[in-house]
């Protein structure tokens, strides 16, 4: 037997494993969906709509913002994604030891819509990171400096955690779906299906969206495959 067809094997046990252990009768994957993208998207909408009179300033606030996330996605990726964390087990339990499992180099696409459960972020998770991350943040910057730039940042927040969700969901999307063969989002798609090689997991391709702290931090690799 090849390398791979092991690797596809192990793969095929652990989804099994997976589907009874963790995905319960009463999942529903179009439910998810409307929680990630229709609460995340009315979040947006509302922080959009109390933005008043921006000024050219203020604006700086998306690029900063975008930066800003971009490198919390890497650092928490290189970092407790794949590193047992004290306070953060249940992501390194999601990330390393399910997510990696469920998905390697060999078997990146999901079988059928119950398999989102495995790629998408849980809504407890979601709304965590939402909370403990990003909204201290944003009230942080209203006090200080406007109320504009605080709904700044928890617009671009939101807009990049939203982003990352459907990049990361097209990346586990069988290829007959021609956005996951668009140029761009192919190479995006290529970078994280190294990432999932068990042997470049832990050291190479964290950004799950653009690969700017690979670039700066030098873990932007193609895999051997
Ligand atoms: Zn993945
Ligand atoms: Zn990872």
């Amino acid at each position: 037997m090849t390398p791979a067809a092991v690797e596809a094997g192990r793969v095929d046990a652990f989804r099994a494993e997976y589907r009874r252990d963790h995905v319960p009768p009463h999942y529903r994957a179009a439910l998810h969906l409307l929680f990630t993208f229709g609460v995340g998207g009315a979040a947006l909408a509302i922080c959009i709509s109390r933005l008043a009179d921006v000024q050219p300033l203020e604006w700086l606030t998306v690029p900063l913002t975008f930066l800003y996330a971009n490198l919390a996605e890497y650092w928490g990726h290189r970092g407790p994604m794949h590193h047992r964390t004290r306070g953060l087990g249940l992501v390194y339990e999601r990330h390393t030891r399910q997510h990696h499992r469920f998905f390697t180099h060999v078997a990146m696409p999901v079988d059928s819509l119950r398999d989102l459960r495995a790629v998408l972020f849980p809504p407890i998770l979601m709304v965590f990171f939402l909370a403990a991350f990003a909204l201290p943040v944003a009230l942080l910057l209203a006090s200080f400096t406007s109320g504009n730039v605080g709904w700044l940042f928890a617009a671009t927040s939101l807009a990049y955690f939203l982003n990352y969700e459907v990049l990361h969901l097209v990346y586990h999307l069988p290829d007959r779906y021609a956005v996951a063969r668009w140029p761009f989002v192919g190479r995006l798609r290529r970078l994280h299906q190294d990432h999932h090689d068990p042997r470049l997991m832990a050291q190479f391709n964290f950004n799950i969206t653009y690969p700017i702290g690979d670039r700066l931090f030098g873990t932007r690799c193609r895999g051997p495959g």
